[in-house]
């Protein structure tokens, strides 16, 4: 695997990897692994994130406020949201997730607000979502999410779902959960979906691929997912990186705009 992997969603600093950014980025880069896109989870976070990105040609940022911080946002902060994110390639991670003690009903809000900001400063956005996609699909049509396209990170929907995804210009982004025992439907997600809809990503320090299972997840690791997706698709690792890092670009406008 030499080409050019592209890890679509990686928190470079957060938890364990803030202070080993340098270390993390070295260890991916000699895999293969050239971009990193690092999302904001908190408006907090945005300052240490562009700091991040100055410092590295390599760290694509994104900004936004995921949705376990919903509670936060109001129009204040989605007009420093608005400013901030020129500075990004994408917003996000923006969603929808009922494991969080936020009520849905605060979560769709301030989805919907961050869906008016990628609109209004033409962004892709970055989706986080766990069983409430049928939810989603609609908030994204009302809000004409289409327009800017995007992510749906660390796909847990079905495969029968995900046309609906694709239709509305968003890619499915596969992370260590799809070498997870016990992780069938995403695996039917790798094998079914057609490959020029997928992107990789490992979400580190989450999501830690199964064979280092216990670990914090790093993106070096996103080789773990590639290989496995390869295998479940009967095509080359090289083959893998190289379309799934094409629709990465493509979905994220990465050519355009190229860091210097
Ligand atoms: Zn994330």
């Amino acid at each position: 695997m030499s080409c050019c992997l592209i890890d679509s969603h990686c928190h470079l600093d957060l938890g364990p990897l803030a202070g080993e950014c340098d270390a993390a980025i070295r260890e991916a880069g000699a895999l293969g692994v050239g971009t990193f896109v690092v999302p904001g989870v908190h408006p907090d976070g945005w300052h240490g994130i562009a700091t991040l990105a100055d410092a590295y040609r390599a760290i694509r940022p994104a900004y936004g406020i995921h949705p376990m911080y919903a509670d936060l946002v109001d129009e204040p902060l989605l007009s420093r949201l608005q400013e901030q994110a020129v500075r990004g390639v994408a917003i996000g991670e923006v969603g929808l997730d009922p494991g969080y003690p936020i009520p849905l009903e605060i979560q769709e809000r301030a989805l919907r607000g961050q869906i008016r900001v990628a609109r209004a400063v033409d962004l892709p956005l970055l989706i986080h979502c766990r069983r409430s996609f049928q939810r989603l699909i609609t908030i994204l049509r009302e809000e004409g999410a289409e327009r800017v396209g995007g992510i749906m990170h660390g796909y847990s929907g079905s495969v029968e779902m995900a046309p609906q995804f694709i239709g509305l210009g968003f890619a499915l982004s596969l992370s260590g959960s799809v070498t997870w025992n016990g992780g069938r439907k995403t695996a039917r997600v790798a094998r079914e979906v057609p490959l020029k809809h997928l992107v990789l990503e490992t979400d580190a320090p989450d999501m830690t691929p199964q064979c280092h299972r216990g670990e914090w997840n790093r993106p070096a690791w996103i080789v773990e997912t590639a290989e496995w997706v390869a295998r479940l698709r009967g095509i080359t690792g090289e083959e893998l990186a190289r379309t799934t890092s094409d629709t990465a670009r493509r979905v994220l406008r990465l050519n355009n705009g190229e860091k210097t």
